[in-house]
């Protein structure tokens, strides 16, 4: 089947490696493949030679300080990308939450979005903070993703694996239940490989009927278009392949008016 990959990165994103918006232009004008540019939304935030600050120390400053060209940045960006849109592509954004709820995104431009993916990066106190404050503070921002129109939560249990947390079922099990209720798909992402998490998660989703969304995460061209964890994760889960056209996130329909 086809699949819609919600979550691609241009040169905007500070950690992509060969990619550029010209590239996903070029190729939506030859393929019909649908897919989303998702651009993280803390490196358009912050100013330009301070990309990582969001997940450093002084992130919560630096966001005041630079507020207002923050949310400039976010405007050119949507601009930027609606401009260059062609075929299947859609405009969206990869979209950080700060701990305490503040979003890293103009908010009145969330709706102007084709697709918004929701990421809790930076987890906090992954490292050494005892595991209900870090399950707390990881609880509060998925629902505030939600909150603010995320159809899609990216790498769900990326950051834990990266920092050897172990993720407890409980999380797993309340995320797909708080997904479900919210309308809300989980994200399969390949960019970084999770099977320990991503087999069970498939199998709680498939059986509460929550959307698995489909994410390459591409930052190097080669990611584009390549599904193989993908397939090969929803097999391991035993998710009949029948069913993946009904489990799976379809492309989200836009309508514009121009
Ligand atoms: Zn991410
Ligand atoms: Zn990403």
């Amino acid at each position: 089947m086809e699949f819609f990959d919600c979550h691609c990165h241009t040169e905007l994103s500070a950690c992509a490696e060969d990619v550029s918006l010209q590239m996903y232009t070029e190729i939506a004008e030859k393929n019909d493949c649908a897919f989303c540019i998702t651009d993280h939304s803390a490196h358009l935030f912050y100013p330009p030679g301070q990309a990582w600050a969001f997940w450093g120390d002084d992130a919560e400053s630096i966001f005041d300080e630079s507020y207002a060209d923050g949310l400039i940045r976010c405007a050119e960006y949507v601009e930027w990308v609606r401009k260059a849109q062609t075929g299947n592509m859609l405009v969206g954004v990869e979209l950080d939450v700060m701990p305490d709820g503040r979003l890293v995104f103009d908010p009145a431009l969330l709706p102007e979005l084709d697709f918004i993916l929701g990421a809790v990066h930076g987890v906090r106190g992954l490292e050494d903070r005892p595991l209900d404050e870090v399950i707390d503070g990881y609880k509060s921002r998925t629902l505030r993703l939600f909150e603010a129109g995320a159809r899609a939560l990216a790498h769900p249990f990326r950051e834990w694996k990266q920092k050897e947390r172990t993720v407890p079922e409980s999380l797993l099990e309340w995320l797909v239940e708080t997904a479900k209720d919210a309308g809300v798909a989980l994200e399969l992402n390949c960019h970084f490989h999770v099977p320990e998490y991503d087999v069970p998660m498939l199998r709680l989703c498939a059986e509460a009927g929550v959307p698995i969304a489909i994410g390459t995460d591409t930052h190097r061209s080669y990611e584009f278009g390549d599904f193989t964890y993908h397939i090969e994760m929803l097999r391991q889960a035993g998710i009949a392949e029948d069913t993946w056209p009904t489990i799976l996130m379809p492309a989200p329909v836009v309508v514009r008016s121009d």
